[in-house]
């Protein structure tokens, strides 16, 4: 299942940056593919390193690059942790939510629910604004590291 689910990912990925007029060197490849099916969020230097480990030969400049392009296409996303903001991870799709365990860094999503509208209505309330989105993260220990 997760292995369907990266690989209809990079299908995308590639599709939206050729359509962009971005080419598929290896480099990008190798990146592409690391990230999509990776269960925790990775900094470009964890990202150079598992491509060194798969004998995947690219520069250290080549990853900053590829994640630049992709998070300018808005296809990953930073994701904030306690250590810093350093680390990426695909964008998620449509009303999801993320978690993420702080023993491993495994990353998990849930589907977002209207539950907490509630909430939204008495900030809105509170501060004149008006919501239109929000950004959800969680953290705590997972199943396994418990
Ligand atoms: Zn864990
Ligand atoms: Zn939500």
């Amino acid at each position: 299942m997760m292995k369907d689910a990266s690989a209809k990912r990079i299908e995308i990925w590639q599709e939206t940056l050729q359509g962009h007029g971005c080419r598929l060197t290896d480099a990008r490849r190798a990146v592409m593919s690391i990230l999509a099916s990776s269960k925790t969020a990775l900094t470009p230097q964890e990202i150079y390193d598992l491509a060194r480990d798969n004998d995947l030969s690219l520069g250290i400049a080549s990853v900053y690059r590829t994640l630049e392009i992709l998070a300018n296409l808005n296809l990953i996303q930073q994701i904030h942790q306690p250590g810093g903001c350093q680390a990426y991870w695909p964008t998620l799709v449509g009303h999801e939510h993320f978690m993420i365990c702080k023993e491993c860094g495994r990353m998990e999503i849930f589907e977002g629910t209207d539950d907490l509208n509630e909430l939204f209505q008495k900030v809105e309330e509170k501060s004149g604004y008006q919501i239109q989105e929000h950004w959800l993260q969680l953290f705590g220990v997972c199943e396994q590291c418990q």
